[in-house]
């Protein structure tokens, strides 16, 4: 199976948004980008949430038949490792297999010997096309990257053989992620990791690294963005050279786990895929929940009503909220909002205050940060939470729909 050269990872948190964030893509089909929607969902969602990898496959079905979605889809095992990738497989076409806990990890000393050996040729001096720099490695360099990352990688090929012994070879797409690791990878570092896929024959359709700088969940970029858009780059010549130095399928592309809203590195993305004429997999991380809660917000009345009572119980429930999610959010609790003033608030200040608009005065990073790991609390709400979503799917799905579009397809595919 071999994934478009477009395609946007669009998590729904509560399953509801499907067809609203299928009309994004279907819009962008009208304007003459191709983009193959996937729908992701990790383990800790589904745990967090009470849904299952059944669920996901159902919501993507009934909006491709709703919409009348021709093109191909797929439904991502998110972030997945052996421990639980089995309630997956069935439902799964698409799994991201998860092996950044291993990274750091030593592989046997025969496995280390045996890569080293095998990438010797590039001990010294050698240049990949696009880069303009000369890499000058040594065999210490590819040891220590031996060191890091040998050990994850043939883990991956575990998880893989095992999805290939149920699902068949040609069944399912690969991703390889190590984007939940403490350091970024550089391209060099790169480079001996898709060596290492290949060796271990795992067929990678997308890889997902660590960029440099902070990706949290569902703000802007926070890094040096000339930093990142060189990174990017280099990171793309490093995926040509690879695919016929190292014989890796020929459509392999990058995965941006973007934790969504990356506004600031959209630009550098899209002139870099053009440029090198490659593909991308943007995955975005379940904002499109917080556009249910705009979507509320904006209702008012009992939706309102609802959103400002979600941010009341997520307030009171902040540590536990955050504690999963403490590298990838940064909130300054002295700049939330008291509950007692949110209490005032009419449904357009709640979603100016909560809306990714950095150009509006109301925004509040810390606000729609909280709000973001708050998904907990309105599953707890379960029945009342659902039958609001359905009462303003109105609201809502025009939300969904605009965020996703404008806010992500045109900015990076167009
Ligand atoms: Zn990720």
């Amino acid at each position: 199976m071999t994934p478009a050269k477009y395609s946007i990872g669009i998590g729904d948190r509560f399953g509801r948004q499907a067809k609203a964030q299928l009309e994004a893509v279907l819009e962008a089909k009208a304007d003459g980008i191709d983009i193959v929607p996937v729908w992701n969902k990790s383990f800790r969602e589904h745990s967090i949430i009470g849904t299952g990898p059944a669920d996901v496959r159902k919501e993507a079905d009934d909006a491709v038949k709703a919409k009348n979605w021709q093109g191909s889809y797929h439904v991502d095992a998110d972030h997945i490792n052996l421990s639980n990738v089995d309630g997956f497989i069935e439902y799964s076409d698409f799994f991201t297999l998860d092996v950044a806990d291993f990274t750091g990890k030593a592989a046997d000393e025969s496995n280390i010997d045996a890569f080293i050996v095998k990438c010797s040729r590039f001990a010294g001096n050698f240049t990949i096309d696009g880069i303009e720099r000369e890499f000058n490695v040594t065999k210490d360099q590819i040891l220590e990257i031996a060191d890091k990352y040998l050990y994850a990688v043939k883990e991956a090929g575990k998880i893989y053989r095992h999805i290939k012994n149920i699902k068949g070879k040609d069944n399912f797409i690969t991703e390889v992620s190590m984007d939940e690791t403490e350091r970024p990878q550089n391209p060099i570092e790169m480079f001996f990791i898709l060596a290492a896929i290949a060796d271990e024959n795992i067929p990678a359709q997308t890889i997902a690294p660590k960029f440099t700088g902070r990706f949290n969940k569902g703000v802007d970029y926070v890094g040096d963005v000339e930093q990142f858009e060189k990174e990017f780059n280099d990171d793309l010549a490093v995926i040509r050279f690879a695919i016929i130095e190292f014989g890796l399928p020929e459509k392999l592309k990058l995965s941006v786990h973007s934790g969504s809203d990356k506004f600031s590195i959209y630009g550098p993305i899209n002139k870099a895929i053009k440029r090198f004429d490659t593909g991308l997999h943007l995955k975005t991380a379940g904002t499109t929940w917080l556009e249910e809660l705009i979507g509320l917000a904006l209702a008012e009345g009992q939706g309102l009503e609802i959103a400002k009572e979600i941010y009341r119980k997520s307030l009171e429930k902040f540590c536990e909220l955050c504690a999963p999610y403490a590298t990838v959010i940064d909130i300054d609790k002295s700049r939330l909002p008291t509950f007692d003033e949110v209490e005032k608030w009419d449904g357009r200040t709640f979603a100016l205050t909560l809306r990714h608009d950095q150009a509006c005065e109301l925004y509040n990073p810390n606000f729609r940060q909280l709000l973001h790991v708050g998904y907990k609390v309105a599953a707890q709400m379960g029945e009342r939470f659902l039958c609001a979503l359905e009462k303003y799917e109105d609201s809502i799905a025009q939300n969904v729909t605009t965020n996703i579009l404008e806010r992500h397809i045109k900015p990076i595919f167009y």
